[in-house]
């Protein structure tokens, strides 16, 4: 996780401080990269807090990680990225630096956006993974759920509708689990079939690659993505 330890933002089922940010780090890139090469890792993600304090909302830092990644390994790459404010420069920027896996996670139904994502809106997060697409249609996008606070099913099937609508290629969805007292109660736990039964409703609506369990997360079997990515099965 880059960009420092504090978020501008302060997401209901995140358990990451809202405080003051931190100076960017300008060895971040290069350490990262010669961790990736000492680890021997095959697929890297790189995710951050939300830096909305920053001009570029820290997309040119994505973009420094990448490419030192590239520059001293052969590693496969996936960026999970904020939304950037919606900024389109600072979304194509990381395009063009092209990770083979372009993450922006809507998180969970637009209704809860207000309590659970009150600083989001799920129409740019939308807009944010069809502009992707865009910039590169070869870079595939991904994107995420939690459920269990208190979303419905009828709620679920209008979101999977946006989000074939911004052709995702990757789609994941777990069981949210509350990382302190101080985070949003978990108003649901839901059944293994409920997420199996999930997974055929997203695949039927169009998404190919649906993860969808109760311990699914973002970075869910990312070696299965790489084998697919190799094999070029994914699309
Ligand atoms: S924007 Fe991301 S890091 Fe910040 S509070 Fe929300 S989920 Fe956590």
């Amino acid at each position: 996780m880059i960009l420092g330890r504090n978020c501008t933002r302060n997401c209901a089922f995140c358990n990451i401080a809202n405080s003051d940010t931190t100076s960017i780090d300008p060895n971040e890139p290069r350490n990262i990269a010669e961790m990736t090469k000492e680890l021997e890792l095959k697929h890297v993600v790189i995710t951050s807090v939300t830096r909305d304090d920053l001009e570029d909302g820290g997309s040119e830092q994505f973009v420094k990680v990448i490419k030192e990644i590239r520059n001293i390994t052969k590693a496969t790459i996936e960026v999970l990225t904020p939304d950037f404010e919606g900024v389109e420069v600072d979304r194509q920027r990381v395009s063009v630096a092209k990770p083979e896996i372009y993450n922006h996670n809507v998180e969970t139904v637009p209704e809860l956006y207000d309590i659970i994502r009150p600083q989001a809106i799920h129409k740019r997060s939308i807009e944010f993974l069809k502009g992707i697409k865009k910039d590169d249609p070869s870079i595939l996008t991904k994107s995420g759920i939690m459920v269990g606070l208190g979303e419905t099913d009828d709620q679920l099937k209008s979101l999977l509708d946006d989000i074939v609508s911004a052709q995702v290629d990757i789609f994941t969805c777990g069981q949210y689990l509350r990382p302190s007292k101080l985070n949003y109660k978990v108003q649901e736990y839901k059944t293994e079939e409920w997420f199996e039964k999930f997974k055929e409703i997203a695949m039927n609506a169009g998404i190919k690659n649906v993860y969808s369990s109760p311990f699914t997360r973002s970075s869910y079997n990312a070696s299965e993505i790489i084998d697919k990515i190799k094999s070029s099965k994914l699309n």
